[in-house]
C-alpha cells in the first residue's frame, strides 16, 4: 500500500525548546526566554490557569459538542451571530477549516512569503496547490493591492496577515477591501488576526459583517498566552457560516 503523494509538503519546523538551547549552548535553561514560536513570555492569567484546574477532574466526558458557550461569547465580544464563529484546535485548526470548506482537489491559494507555514501546509493537506506572493523590505513588507493582486491568478484563498509575522506590517481595510474587490467573486481573503491585540488598528470583522468574501482569524495563543490550550477560530460571513 502506498500513501497518496506527499512529495509537495514540507515539514513544520517549530522554534527549539529552551532546554535543548541550553543544553547544545550549555547555558542554565533559566537564564533563557523563549521568544522562538512567539510564546507569551509572562505566561498565562492566573485566572486561566485556575480554570483548566478546576475542569481537570472532569475531562472525561466529552465537551460541548458546538462550543456553544464560547461561540455566544465570541459572538457577543464581535457583534456576530454565533454561527459565524467557527472555533478550533488553535488559529491552524481553523485555517484547517476553512481550506476545508472552500478547496477543491486542485484549487489553490496564494499566501505571503515570508509568511506563517501553516496557510500552505493546510492548503496541501486538503489536496491545494501553494502560489506565493513576495513582502518586501523595499515595500515597507506590505501587503497591498499593488504586492499582491500583480500576483493574483484566481486563487481560491488569499492570506493576508495583519500585524504580519515577521515583519510586523499592517494592512488597512481599504487595502483590504481593494483586493477583496479586485478578485474573483469566489476568491475569499482570509485575513489572520493572531496579533490583532498588539495592534491598535481596527479588526477587519467589520467587513466580515459588509461582505462575504472576507473571514478572519484569531488566537488565544500569542496575546492570552494559552498556546498550549489550542484554541484559536474563524469569524465567518453569515451567508456560509
Ligand atoms: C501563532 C500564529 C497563528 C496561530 O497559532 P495557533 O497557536 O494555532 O492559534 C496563526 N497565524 C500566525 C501569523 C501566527 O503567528
Amino acid at each position: 500500500m502506498e500513501p497518496r503523494d506527499l512529495s509537495a509538503h514540507v515539514a513544520y519546523e517549530a522554534g527549539r525548546g529552551v532546554e535543548e538551547v541550553a543544553r547544545d549552548l550549555g547555558l542554565d535553561p533559566e537564564s533563557l526566554v523563549k521568544l522562538s514560536s512567539n510564546e507569551n513570555a509572562y505566561g498565562p492569567s492566573p485566572k486561566a490557569a485556575d480554570a483548566i484546574r478546576e475542569y481537570a477532574s472532569r475531562v472525561h466526558t466529552y465537551p460541548k459538542s458546538s462550543a456553544a458557550d464560547l461561540r455566544e461569547r465570541l459572538a457577543d465580544r464581535w457583534a456576530v451571530t454565533p454561527e459565524q464563529i467557527w472555533p478550533a484546535n488553535g488559529g491552524d485548526g481553523a485555517l484547517d477549516y476553512l481550506a476545508r470548506a472552500m478547496l477543491d482537489p486542485g484549487d489553490s491559494v496564494l499566501v505571503p512569503n515570508p509568511g506563517f507555514a501553516y496557510y500552505g501546509m493546510s492548503a496541501r493537506y486538503h489536496h491545494g496547490t501553494v502560489n506565493e506572493y513576495p513582502v518586501r523590505r523595499e515595500n515597507d513588507f506590505a501587503q497591498n493591492p499593488d504586492t499582491v493582486l500583480p500576483h493574483y491568478n484566481g486563487e481560491r484563498i488569499i492570506y493576508l496577515t495583519s500585524p504580519h509575522n515577521p515583519s510586523g506590517s499592517e494592512v488597512s481595510l481599504s487595502d483590504i477591501e481593494a483586493i477583496a474587490d479586485g478578485t474573483d467573486d469566489e476568491t475569499l481573503i482570509v485575513v489572520d488576526e493572531a496579533y490583532g491585540e498588539f495592534s491598535q488598528s481596527p479588526t477587519t470583522t467589520a467587513l466580515v459583517e459588509e461582505r462575504d468574501d472576507v473571514a478572519v482569524l484569531r488566537t488565544f495563543s500569542k496575546a492570552y498566552g494559552l498556546a498550549g490550550v489550542r484554541l484559536g477560530y474563524a469569524i465567518v460571513p453569515d451567508e456560509w457560516a
